[in-house]
């Protein structure tokens, strides 16, 4: 099934210098990129987009870390799109993630760790509108 999916490019992907190597994996696998913004997110959006963590203990580091610079996120679709771009990123801890993958090749740690991918339809159908206008998602 064609699937739409909320990707970020972190602000470590983005300090890094690897928007470019991300994207290209992407590609690569067949995702196609329909919808691209760089922007430095509020602690307020920060927090607002990863609400369903507000209980866990690393919550305020992670919304300080997600707020410390610009990021980029993106749309991606492609057959799939969902899992396929969760099976590209790797486990959340980069030292768990799976060998080729962008957070075993790419990431520094289990917070600082590249890339989001939305983890089922119900949380990109949350996370692309976060984001993106309808406008936005016709390209
Ligand atoms: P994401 O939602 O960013 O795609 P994920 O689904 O692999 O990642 P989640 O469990 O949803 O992982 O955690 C969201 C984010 O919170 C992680 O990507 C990471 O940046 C951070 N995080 C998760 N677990 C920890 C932890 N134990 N310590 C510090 N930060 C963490
Ligand atoms: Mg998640």
């Amino acid at each position: 099934m064609t699937e739409r999916t909320l990707s970020m490019i972190k602000p470590d992907g983005v300090s890094k210098n690897v928007i470019g190597d991300v994207i290209r994996r992407f590609e690569a696998a067949n995702l196609k990129v329909i919808a691209i913004q760089m922007r430095t997110l509020t602690k307020k959006e920060a927090e607002g987009f990863y609400a369903v963590h507000r209980e866990r203990g690393f919550f305020s580091s992670l919304v300080t870390f997600m707020s410390s610079g610009p990021l980029v996120a993106l749309v991606l679709e492609g057959e799939g799109a969902i899992l396929k771009n969760r099976s590209l990123m790797g486990a959340t801890d980069p030292k768990q993630a799976e060998a080729g993958s962008i957070r075993a090749d790419l990431a520094g740690s289990i917070e600082e760790n590249i890339v989001h991918g939305s983890d089922s339809k119900e949380s990109a159908d949350f996370e692309i509108p976060y984001f993106f206008s309808q406008l936005a998602l016709n390209g």
